[in-house]
């Protein structure tokens, strides 16, 4: 497979190491990969609690690379009893979901004591079809791979998509897991082959944050450009129900409290102030919840907000929008508001301007990478209502600037953050390291910086 050539590993192979070079007779080469996503299930529902963007993203870039020639396997856990344990969504690329733990849903906090049988389950398949790469996502899915690295050779890679290191310098009671998943974030960006950073500001926190060791790369996060782009502003409205005059605000996520919807909210209601005729505004809200689950809870907090702020009339609850039909909202408002705390990357600000729809969000994280202020939109302080609603405004009294700022949203995503564009970079990745696993040091120009040796005994273990 690497490039085209049948290569023989020099150094001293293991068996499930040497048959990733055996002869295939009669199907055309295919290199076996898997992809972890420990609670991201990619075939999952999108758009409620636990299931965004590292759903989509696991999704999207097996699709991807099974479609530039790589077979691709992704492995999530079963939280379901009546989910197929295989979803198969082309010959090439599939979903399997391993038993580890209850059959239902298990809140991340508490999943991990499940990952040693995650990893046993694991390994049937890694015994079938010896993997010779595997790309973790979320620091759980990190640490099942830095299991199968102490008995298997492969090339180990990972996708963080949040980071403990981040989420607790805000929360002034840390869960009991915490310690254990920081543990685990180090040790990854050490021992795995490669980091990928969805963007440079994730890199730099990981170098500041977390470890100076390990090698990383930046690859970004990408939208499917193929389904979202602009159409008529009018037309999509029409579908929606909206009026040509309304003015329209979107959010769309999760409902959790660091997405910050109740920083939106009372933006709209600092508008809705200062504006002398406000029958006109509108804010949609997108996204999924179940009432017996935490999103649900917040829902209803943001609900309960909207009515005390007198926005109830002014205020639309879209529920749970399948990507079909999600290109219509964002094509429809006026502007697409991402007010989270935190965001390594935020997979709904690429969308929105693929849309051809400015972005105003928080200036944290990948936001800082999509989002270029004056250009594609504007960044704001996280948790700063009279900012958002002074962005929010200066894009809906200017007409002229606003249509500029749509082309250039566009353009921007249609350059840089296509999958397709996307799955070719971890594709060429992944080619590197698998090439580099049999010409050790001659590959990547910083592997001195990978080579540190794990020490399985500074490695948390949920059964100690
Ligand atoms: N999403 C969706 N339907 C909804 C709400 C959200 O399909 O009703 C999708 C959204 O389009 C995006 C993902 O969920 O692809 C959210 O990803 P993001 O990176 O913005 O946030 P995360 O959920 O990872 O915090």
């Amino acid at each position: 497979f690497v490039n085209g050539k049948s290569l023989t590993s020099t150094s001293g192979s293991t068996a499930s190491q040497s048959t990733f070079f055996a002869p295939r007779s009669k199907t055309p080469n295919r290199q076996a990969i898997a992809l972890i996503s420990d609670h991201g299930d990619p075939a999952a529902e999108i758009g409620k609690e636990e299931a965004g963007g590292q759903n989509v993203y696991v999704r999207q870039v097996g699709e991807a690379l099974s479609k530039l020639g790589w077979q691709v396997d992704m492995f999530t856990r079963k939280a379901k009893a009546d989910d197929p344990t295989i979803v198969q969504h082309n010959p090439h690329c599939r979903t399997i979901r391993l038993s580890a733990g209850p059959e239902e849903f298990v809140p991340r906090d508490r999943l991990f004591e499940y990952m040693p049988q995650f990893v046993e389950e694991f390994h049937k398949y890694q015994a079938k079809h010896h993997y010779p790469l595997i790309h973790t996502n979320y620091w759980m899915s990190a640490w099942v791979g830095l299991e199968v690295q102490k008995t298997h050779n492969v090339q180990l890679i990972n996708t963080y998509h949040s980071l403990g290191a981040v989420k607790y310098q805000a929360v002034p009671h840390r869960p009991a897991i915490a310690e254990t998943r920081l543990a685990v974030e180090k040790a990854i960006l050490e021992n795995a082959h490669c980091t990928v950073a969805t963007s440079p500001q994730e890199a730099d926190m990981l170098r500041s944050l977390v470890s100076d060791l390990g090698h990383i790369e930046v690859i970004p996060c990408g939208t499917d450009i193929s389904r979202f782009y602009a159409i008529p502003k009018v037309d999509a409205r029409l579908q929606l129900g909206l009026k040509p005059t309304d003015e329209v605000i979107v959010y769309v996520g999760r409902f959790d409290p660091r997405k910050g919807i109740e920083t939106l909210v009372r933006a709209a209601q600092l508008i809705k102030r200062n504006t002398v005729d406000a029958s006109n505004l509108r804010l949609v809200i997108v996204g999924g919840s179940d009432p017996t689950k935490p999103d649900g809870q917040e829902r209803q907090r943001i609900e309960q907000l909207v009515g005390e702020l007198g926005l109830a009339e002014h205020t639309t609850f879209a529920g749970r929008v399948g990507h079909d039909r999600l290109p219509l909202y964002y094509t429809a408002a006026d502007v697409c508001v991402i007010p989270s705390h935190y965001e390594p990357f935020g997979l709904v600000a690429i969308e929105a301007m693929a849309c051809g729809t400015p972005v105003v969000a928080s200036d944290v994280g990948g936001l800082k990478f999509s989002v270029v202020p004056e250009e594609t939109g504007l960044l704001v302080p996280p948790q700063d209502e009279t900012a958002f609603a002074a962005a929010i405004e200066r894009i809906l009294s200017d007409e002229l600037w606003a249509r500029k700022l749509r082309k250039r949203a566009s353009e921007r995503v249609q350059q840089n953050f296509s999958w397709t564009g996307v799955a070719a970079q971890l594709s060429d990745l992944y080619r590197r390291m698998l090439a580099q696993s049999i010409m050790g040091d001659m590959i990547l120009p910083s592997q001195s910086a990978i080579s540190v040796s794990l020490n399985p005994d500074a490695l948390p273990n949920p059964s100690r």
